[in-house]
């Protein structure tokens, strides 16, 4: 209990050096001369902060107190582990829960109104770590696997897992990206392939928080690892980039009050047709002839989820389902015939499927 208690107080030293260090680079390059950042998000993301350290130290106590009570036999019963071993097993768990989670809050409705808030930032910086709603933190898998690892005994692998996931986060978000050398020189292309293999570099998390898959470098539905590239590769999301998007945030922003975005669902959204206000209701906008237009060269997103109301283009309301927009890319001017019926086998095509529904249904 004793080791428990002086955890958060090493930790803590360790995290404000770390945001400390970063934060300091990113105001020496000018990152607050130019910042997008309103009053709101400067109020959230501080705010955040403390909501996140506040919520570890609940977990923990909570945690203790149900172990103590249930299961007081496995009280430091790991503590006899190496470093060796207790620090990989700690990591490795808490990194796989990390990647469900997130993943799970990008696939699935509920989740995604708490993570929402993470995607809103227009502005990437050391403080866009802290952006999520207050059950998303409460409801962490990993912080409580956190809390377990260090009941058990291994409270010195915790320690430094927390340190070390610090230090890829706050790098992962900031504005320094240390590891644009790695790209632009070419002897160390070898070196990058290696880091961006293991860890989650800059870039790769830069492109989890671009706007959308229209610049060839974002892809908001894919690399959710935090710590480790590992996951992402071997489920399928990862997308290795060594170019940063130009716009962050969400392509629709409905620009929600601080407090509903920290607090939801107990404060609700004032903004109309906002996902967290009392009022929002989810609706496909399904069409049944398609669209014979013509497209201009460019980039456009196709919607696949049927949810976007500019139909048959995506305005980003596949978020928090499993579907992500097609990349459709006009090289010159093109007369089409794009689905609206989404039932099409040859999206963004029209293929007549539609012809085969049943217009009474
Ligand atoms: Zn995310």
């Amino acid at each position: 209990m004793e080791t428990l208690l002086n955890t958060p107080n090493i930790d803590l030293y360790a995290v404000l050096a770390i945001l400390g260090l970063f934060g300091a680079v990113e105001f020496i390059l000018g990152h607050y001369h130019n910042t997008q950042r309103s009053k709101d998000d400067w109020i959230l993301e501080s705010v955040g902060f403390f909501v996140v350290a506040g919520t570890k130290l609940l977990i923990v106590f909570l945690l203790v107190t149900i172990a103590d009570g249930l299961f007081p036999q496995a009280s430091n019963a790991l503590q006899h582990w190496s470093l060796w071993l207790s620090i990989p097993f700690y990591l490795f768990i808490d990194d796989v829960a990390q990647y469900w989670y997130h993943r799970s809050a990008h696939e699935y409705e509920w989740l995604w109104k708490h993570h929402r808030v993470h995607h809103q930032a227009e502005d990437m910086g050391i403080l866009t770590a802290y952006r999520n709603s207050w059950v998303y933190y409460l409801l962490m898998p990993n912080l409580w696997w956190g809390g377990v690892a260090t009941y058990l005994g291994l409270a010195p692998a915790v320690i430094f897992g927390l340190i070390f996931k610090q230090i890829i986060v706050t790098s992962t978000h900031s504005t320094w990206k240390w590891d644009k050398v790695l790209y632009r020189v070419k002897a160390l292309h070898p070196v990058a392939w290696v880091i961006e293999h293991i860890f989650i570099t800059p870039a790769f998390h830069f492109a989890h928080h671009g706007k959308s898959q229209a610049d060839h470098i974002s892809d908001p539905n894919g690399n959710f690892g935090n710590t480790f590239s590992l996951w992402d590769q071997m489920f399928g999301t990862a997308k290795f980039t060594r170019l940063y998007p130009a716009e962050f945030g969400l392509q629709t922003d409905p620009v929600d009050p601080w407090y509903a975005q920290l607090l939801y669902p107990f404060l609700k959204s004032p903004k109309e047709g906002s996902e967290i206000s009392k009022s929002y209701k989810k609706e496909k906008h399904i069409g049944q002839e398609p669209l014979r237009t013509t497209l201009e060269a460019g980039s456009y997103l196709y919607c696949q989820c049927g949810y976007s109301s500019e139909q048959p283009f995506c305005n980003g309301a596949h978020h928090g389902s499993k579907f992500k927009p097609l990349v459709l890319d006009i090289k010159k001017s093109t007369k089409v015939s794009l689905c609206t019926c989404k039932l099409s086998k040859t999206p963004p095509y029209c293929d007549n499927s539609h012809l085969k529904m049943d217009v009474n249904a």
